[in-house]
């Protein structure tokens, strides 16, 4: 099946996937638990660990949408830290700010509305970037990583976690299976809107595979990068220093 997300000029891509994001925010949450039966807990639980965050740090939650991953860097930069959830989307943004504000994080976290294309902080500002789940949905995605790569700080790591290649055949056709006829229906079910989950399995089709995003990112100026799939590389970790 192909809805065509790619061969869409650049500015439709940009409008399609702001409704969708508009659409889905307030059932994110609830979506993400059930459509990935809430293993999405243990991908970023790593995502967390990875990124070895020490008190006093800087840290970019890009395309952070609800905030999953800004919540545990709140608690682990300290008072003295600072998180940055930063979404191109209000309506995500707004959910997220309400969610962590119900936790009572509030005293190191700043929201910014921003394009991953042109993010708008200075040079080697931040220890660690992660993109989680949100570099696909990027339509320019190398012109991100150069934009990650000058916010960095020398010695800083991204993390991209995103969706990627099954590594094993028979994995891959029960996935296709699941992506382009369970997602849309269950979209439909729970969120009235199966487009949208119809357009997150496509955008996971179209994504890089593990090693063209490696190849992607050591382009974009990352050194030492390397992957680490997870569930049978039904998602993957990319880490890349800049030095
Ligand atoms: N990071 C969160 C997570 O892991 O649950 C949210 C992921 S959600 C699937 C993707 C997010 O990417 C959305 O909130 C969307 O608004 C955001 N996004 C899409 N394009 C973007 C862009 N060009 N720059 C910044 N954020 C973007």
């Amino acid at each position: 099946i192909d809805f065509g997300f790619e061969q869409v000029p650049k500015q439709e891509k940009v409008n399609r996937v702001a409704d969708v994001f508009h659409s889905v925010a307030d059932k994110y949450d609830v979506m993400n638990d059930l459509m990935s039966f809430g293993i999405h807990r243990i991908w970023k639980k790593l995502t967390i660990e990875h990124c070895s965050v020490r008190k006093g740090q800087k840290i970019l939650d890009l395309a952070g949408g609800t905030g999953d991953l800004t919540a545990k860097f709140s608690e682990l930069v300290g008072d003295d830290g600072l998180v940055i959830l930063a979404d191109i989307n209000d309506s995500m943004l707004k959910v997220g700010r309400d969610k962590l504000r119900d936790k009572g994080l509030i005293k190191n976290i700043e929201y910014v509305q921003a394009n991953a294309e042109a993010l708008p902080f200075p040079d080697n500002y931040f220890d660690c970037i992660t993109i989680s789940f949100g570099l696909r949905n990027v339509t320019d995605k190398d012109k991100a990583l150069r934009s990650m790569w000058r916010v960095l700080k020398p010695g800083g790591r991204l993390i991209v976690l995103e969706f990627s290649k099954p590594q094993y055949s028979l994995l891959n056709k029960a996935y296709d299976l699941y992506s382009f006829h369970v997602l849309p229906f269950m979209g439909k079910v729970v969120a009235n809107d199966s487009d949208s989950y119809r357009y997150l399995a496509e955008s996971i089709r179209m994504h890089p595979d593990q090693n063209t995003l490696k190849q992607m990112m050591t382009d974009a100026g990352f050194g030492d990068v390397k992957y680490y799939n997870m569930t049978g590389g039904i998602v993957a970790l990319h880490l890349g220093f800049k030095f």
